[in-house]
């Protein structure tokens, strides 16, 4: 018997013995720095000669790893493998399956710190986002693991018709194309994998460019916990390439991805186009980008929602699909909301995160992302007042670093306050009143995360009408959600609202068959 699932603690950097072990980490993972790492398909490890860089973004000299970069052709023998696998593994029994995620989860948190210290290092999180990074990726597996044992016979869901001995069964897709982004570069990859392979299926797993490193060990993970060959096959090269083939493919049933509004709505329409020999319709899993909204009404603990707000905004340099990057403030309280919020940022570090575990802020992930970020700060000096920030922080190794920046009173409607930044950039929006708060609130494309903080039970319970969000949080911050606690996907453009982390989230991997025997 399974004890129950209790969400994964995070670590007390405050105590020295703590800060020791990380720090020990940090010095095994960078004796490792600059390997070579190959294609796994079907448990072979295959060398090209064509190679791609996974670099530090707080030094971007500094290499992380060199990575296979494989082809259209790598794609489609590993998808050859994983259906092939798929012959065997979709009747290894759910118990069995869910054993090699209680596995693969032993072995992540026996060596949490390392893990926590590759995204440190190849992503520029902060010791406490990475650490949270990797306690989501642990409960994920034994999350996941008790779900999977849960729904695997559901036939004592229904209603006796005797003679007729009755069954329902979920049973796998097939093959799935898995396409993380590099943000939360572990959690997601390993939540998508091991969603797809302890419901019966087989995957070709391919991590964004930017996090081929954790991609590998958390896919290194699975393999030692001892899963088949070519149950979960792994492949790197350029995502316009191998993601588009894999989400192409015949043979691929479903997508699992997480990623870009841009891209999740290209592979929407690939994969809705029936290719020779295909003979069933891709199921596609999309979670998407964000707008996030914090509103705050007159009623609020301001200070309360002042600290969430900055929090929700920069944790890890604002790169949160789940950031508050909107605060949308009711006009009676927004001078003194908007004042606080600039005094807790000013108070943000920011800097490289290997060296101690009190930087709260790191680089942001490479130099296309900075590009875009300061493209919009000059966009956001049309459209708003430059309260904090606005200027690359220039460091003697080149890193990719961008202050938290705030701009104030900016129309709802500008491009800052509709469009994803993905960076460190928080909006500020000034309402008439509640209602005019939310109807803002409500105005983007987007529907992923979203907060209120007042003390009035009556808006309470019109945010929880009318806010159109898939995860609505009150009083508290948009960020941080917990598997099995906030099942977490959003709405509209945001994706397909697959509830990752919550009790439903694994149907989307499976199909039903209801069996009817007449005895
Ligand atoms: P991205 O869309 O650029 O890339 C995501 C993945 O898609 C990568 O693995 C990439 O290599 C691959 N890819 C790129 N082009 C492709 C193509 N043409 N076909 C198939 N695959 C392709 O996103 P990103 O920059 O890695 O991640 C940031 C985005 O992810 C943000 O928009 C963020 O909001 C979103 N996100 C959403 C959630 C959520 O749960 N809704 C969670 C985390 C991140």
């Amino acid at each position: 018997m399974l004890p129950e699932f209790r969400n994964e603690p995070f670590t007390n950097f405050s105590l020295p013995e703590n800060q020791a072990a990380f720090r020990a980490a940090l010095t095994i993972v960078k004796a490792q720095l600059g390997r070579t790492y190959p294609l796994v398909i079907n448990g072979q490890r295959i060398e090209l000669d064509k190679v791609s860089e996974s670099i530090n973004p707080a030094r971007p000299k500094e290499v992380i790893g060199y990575f296979a970069e494989g082809d259209v052709k790598s794609v489609d023998q590993a998808v050859a493998a994983a259906a092939e696998a798929f012959k065997t593994w979709q009747y290894v029994p759910a118990e069995e399956r869910a054993r090699y995620l209680l596995r693969a989860a032993a072995e992540i948190r026996r060596r949490k710190h390392e893990f926590s210290a590759v995204m440190v290092l190849e992503v520029g999180k902060s010791w406490f986002e990475a650490d949270a990074d990797t306690a989501e990726a642990i409960d994920f597996l034994e999350y996941y693991a008790r779900q999977m044992m849960r729904i695997a016979d559901s036939s004592n869901q229904l209603t006796s018709y005797p003679p007729e001995h009755l069954a329902l069964q979920y049973i796998p897709l097939g093959v799935g194309a898995v396409i993380p982004p590099w943000n939360f570069p572990c959690a997601i990859p390993a939540g998508l994998v091991a969603a797809a392979i302890v419901a019966g299926n087989t995957v070709v797993f391919k991590p964004a460019s930017q996090s081929m490193l954790c991609g590998y060990i958390v896919a290194e993970a699975f393999w030692d916990a001892g899963l088949p060959p070519g149950v979960l096959n792994f492949v790197t090269g350029p995502g316009e390439v191998l993601g588009a083939r894999m989400v192409e493919h015949p043979k691929t049933r479903f997508i699992g991805f997480t990623g870009s509004k841009e891209v999740g709505i290209e592979i929407f329409n690939k994969a809705s186009v029936v290719q020779p020999g295909q003979i069933w319709l891709k199921r596609t899993i999309l979670e998407m980008g964000g707008k996030d909204a914090v509103l705050v009404d007159e009623t609020a603990n301001l200070e309360a929602a002042a600290q969430g707000i900055v929090s929700g905004a920069f944790g890890f340099q604002g790169q949160k699909c789940s950031a508050g990057s909107r605060a949308i403030i009711v006009n009676d309280v927004y001078d003194h909301v908007a004042g606080r919020i600039v005094e807790l940022a000013k108070e943000l570090s920011i800097g490289p995160t290997d060296e101690t575990n009190e930087m709260d802020m790191g680089p942001v992930v490479d130099k296309d992302a900075m590009r875009k970020i300061m493209d919009y700060i000059e966009i956001g000096t049309q459209e708003g007042q430059l309260l904090l920030g606005g200027q690359r922080l220039e460091t003697p190794e080149g890193g990719y670093f961008i202050p938290p920046t705030i701009f104030g009173d900016v129309p709802g409607d500008a491009r800052i306050a509709q469009e994803e930044i993905f960076g460190p950039v928080l909006t500020l929006i000034r309402a008439r009143d509640f209602d005019d708060a939310l109807a803002i609130a409500n105005s983007t494309e987007y529907g992923l995360t979203g907060s209120l903080f007042s003390q009035n039970g009556a808006r309470l319970e019109q945010a929880r009408r009318e806010f159109h969000v898939g995860n609505l949080y009150l009083n508290r911050k948009s960020t941080g959600a917990l598997v099995g606690v906030h099942p977490f996907g959003g709405f509209n453009m945001s994706g397909t609202d697959s509830k990752t982390g919550g009790p439903d989230y694994l149907l989307l991997y499976t199909q039903a068959k209801s069996i009817a025997e007449k005895l």
